[in-house]
């Protein structure tokens, strides 16, 4: 008797492996077990979900079963769904992502949007994105603002690859610059935006086992996740243009803390809310 090969033991349907894996990665305990089930079933096969119900009894080749089985071990492992896709929708962008940067958070978003209601009166503003990651703020705000000057800076080289690969991707063209901050940076600029890493140190061993596959770095920023916005806002009255605007997003239990020292040091600032209504976003504006 010969062992079955591979690819006898793989005459497995579309729609079988669909409610296999489905079913197996209920059992592991994933958030979202069939959008990733439906995900990585579309990544191997190369069909979106209309196209997966269409061929519900196509048989799946050896070489699909064997990738398909390789990216379910690594979601089990907790690796996002979005390293395994390798890129994402981002307010209408496809931006290629890796734990090179953080993977682009829905709430950002609504940074964007502000950041470009901010913007909506000047022609040709100047706009920096600070800590960039996947060039996410910066790519979005160019998209909608084809005039704007957008450069974007991240301390780590590795994410500016990633950020100008993604620019490439979209045909945006953005300057991109390696900076700590804006250390080195002149401007000025008429708009500041940045999603630093804002998260309390202490967040850290009780993070979704997902968010340890993003970079600490663009994550933490010390005991009350304020360390870095702080050096920012510090750093950012030497940037910004004359009625310029800084935008930041931060977390629900810190904004209100930085509001209060921006106030304390001549700002006019404005808290607004993300999509859940939790204070997020901090807007301060330099004098009156
Ligand atoms: N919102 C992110 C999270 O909760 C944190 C992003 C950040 O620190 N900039 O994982």
């Amino acid at each position: 008797m010969t062992q079955p090969s591979p690819a006898s033991s793989s005459s497995l349907t579309v729609q079988a492996a669909w409610r296999e894996l489905a079913a197996r990665f209920r059992l592991a305990g994933l958030p979202s077990p069939e959008v990733d089930a439906r995900e990585l079933l579309g990544l191997v096969t190369a069909l979106d979900t209309t196209g997966l119900v269409i061929r519900a009894a196509q048989v799946l080749s050896a070489e699909q079963t064997r990738r398909l089985e390789a990216l379910a071990r690594r979601r089990e492992a907790r690796q996002p769904l979005q390293h395994l896709l390798g890129v994402v929708e981002w307010a209408g962008l496809n931006l290629h992502v890796s734990p090179d940067a953080l993977i682009p958070r829905p709430e950002t978003e609504v940074l964007l949007e502000l950041a470009l209601d901010a913007a909506k009166h000047l022609v040709g503003p100047r706009i920096l994105d600070v800590g960039t990651g996947t060039g996410a703020l910066a790519l979005g705000l160019k998209q909608a603002r084809p005039d704007a000057a957008v450069t974007a800076s991240d301390v780590s080289a590795p994410a500016l690859a990633l950020a100008t690969r993604n620019a490439a991707l979209n045909g945006l063209a953005v300057s991109f610059v390696q900076a700590d901050l804006l250390t080195g940076l002149r401007g000025p600029y008429d708009l500041l935006v940045s999603n630093p890493p804002y998260l309390p140190a202490a967040d850290e061993p009780g993070a979704q086992p997902e968010v340890r596959f993003d970079p600490a770095l663009a994550l933490y920023s010390g005991p009350d996740g304020l360390d870095l916005a702080r050096r920012l806002v510090n750093q950012a009255s030497g940037v910004l243009a004359p009625g310029g605007v800084m935008l930041l997003e931060l977390d629900p239990r810190n904004v209100g803390v930085l509001a209060a020292e921006l106030m304390g040091a001549g700002w006019r600032v404005r808290v607004h809310s993300d999509l859940t209504g939790r204070a997020r976003f901090l807007e301060g504006r330099l004098g009156v």
